[in-house]
């Protein structure tokens, strides 16, 4: 069965001028029952929206969610780099978590246990830059399982994931120092697993069904990999960034779902960026991957579908970059922006858009609590403590309406 491959256009136009968009045509589509509304046409295809939160994965299925597909320049419309894979046995990855992506990740409403498992293509900050706030924000927001995080090594030991990590945990000392002896730190743990970034086709992950194998990347510098993830006979390839590698081409081939990035064509880098032509063709073409790149890596890969992103997808933009793709590529194809979502099974792929609550807050503990060791709290100065205004009229009262409905003693006071 083939994707829908126009709906992602669509999609893309839409998202970009604001419209809640939807976009799933599966073969059991059904025409619309008759509205109560009357002013509603009958006859209208049923269009579909993902709420998150709201749909189980099916036990045979793979659900992608398009979280940071834009640059490494902020804007509301698009974070940067971040995938999230959802598998029907209830794994949940992440794959790259790239600055700004956490919000994204956040509308997903899923409870952050859920959330343990990080895999980072390399570390460039459009890529990982997010990851200091999903840790550490993750332990206030009942997060109380470690985070795993798989990364390569570099040409150095200096430039590898584990260094990074390290110096990580040290740049976050004053921020880890608050929450000591404060709250349940068990989310702040991190789990690291640095693998060889020249392994090729190497499993670097094999648990409960789920096999994820890391391929050597070409961008930036050494210590760049993609992703190719196995599970119920799916496959899901991540590029994270990459100019076309044969690597790539040889171990995505047939893939169920393969995202690469797909660059903003060198003229529109001069046009839209003030890159100068050189600029832009070495940045275009050298450090990343051009649409007409993009397609030509998809016609040798031929997945079922492929994903093109990294680039801004706006209704001027889009048009033109998939124009130049269709140059050397005439398969399944969607160029993502953010909140798209795949529903992958062996007999179909759909493609949506997703509906987003501004308001989600965190879902509270699925795990009990366990209440921290209050002495390894880090107390205040005398100095700073002399500047508190206590203000017990205000504060008292307070504690009394909570104390009197948990039936606890609690009375105020800094350390
Ligand atoms: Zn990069
Ligand atoms: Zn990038």
């Amino acid at each position: 069965m083939k994707p829908k491959t126009m709906l992602a256009f669509v999609a893309g136009v839409a998202a970009s001028v604001g419209l809640v968009v939807v976009l799933t045509l599966a073969p059991d589509s059904q025409v619309a029952a008759a509205p109560a509304n009357p002013s509603l046409a009958q006859g209208v295809p049923e269009l579909d929206v993902y709420y998150p939160g709201t749909e189980t994965v099916a036990p045979d299925e793979m659900r992608v969610v398009a979280l940071g597909t834009g640059m490494p320049s902020a804007r509301p419309k698009q974070a940067a780099a971040c995938f999230l894979v959802e598998l029907g046995n209830g794994d949940k990855f992440l794959f790259d978590i790239g600055s700004g992506c956490h919000e994204r990740l956040a509308a997903q409403k899923i409870p952050y246990d859920y959330l343990d498992k990080v895999f980072i293509g390399h570390l460039h900050v459009d890529h990982f830059g997010d990851l200091p706030t999903f840790w550490l924000g993750g332990t206030v927001m009942n997060r109380l399982t470690p985070l795993r995080i798989w990364g390569p090594s570099g040409g150095t030991p200096e430039l590898g994931t584990a260094h990074a990590m390290d110096l990580m945990e040290q740049m976050y000392a004053w921020d880890i120092g608050t929450r000591s002896g404060v709250i349940d730190f068990r989310g702040g743990v991190l789990e690291v697993h640095e693998f060889a970034f020249d392994g090729v086709n190497e499993i670097i992950y094999n648990e409960n069904g789920v096999v994820v194998r890391s391929i050597p990347a070409v961008h930036g510098l050494d210590g760049a990999v993609s992703f190719i993830l196995e599970w119920n006979g799916l496959t899901f390839v991540y590029g994270s960034d990459t100019v076309p590698n044969q690597w790539y081409v040889e171990h995505s081939k047939g893939a169920d779902i393969a995202i690469h990035e797909c660059f903003l064509p060198p003229t529109l880098l001069v046009t839209k960026q003030g890159f100068s032509p050189l600029e832009a063709l070495t940045v275009g073409t050298q450090g990343h991957t051009s649409p007409e790149q993009f397609g030509k890596v998809m016609s040798l890969v031929k997945p079922r579908l492929a994903v093109g992103y990294h680039f801004y997808n706006d209704f001027d933009t889009e048009p033109e970059v998939r124009e130049r793709v269709r140059k050397t590529y005439d398969g399944p194809l969607a160029l993502a922006t953010d909140y798209m979502v795949f529903n992958v099974t062996k007999d179909d792929i759909t493609v949506r858009m997703s509906a987003i609550d501004e308001e989600v807050w965190p879902s509270p503990a699925l795990k009990e609590k366990i209440a921290p060791d209050f002495t390894d709290a880090i107390s205040f100065s005398e100095f700073t403590l002399s500047g508190v205004l206590a203000w017990p009229e205000v504060v008292q009262p307070i504690y009394d309406e909570i104390n009197e409905i948990y039936g606890t003693d609690f009375k105020p006071g800094l350390k």
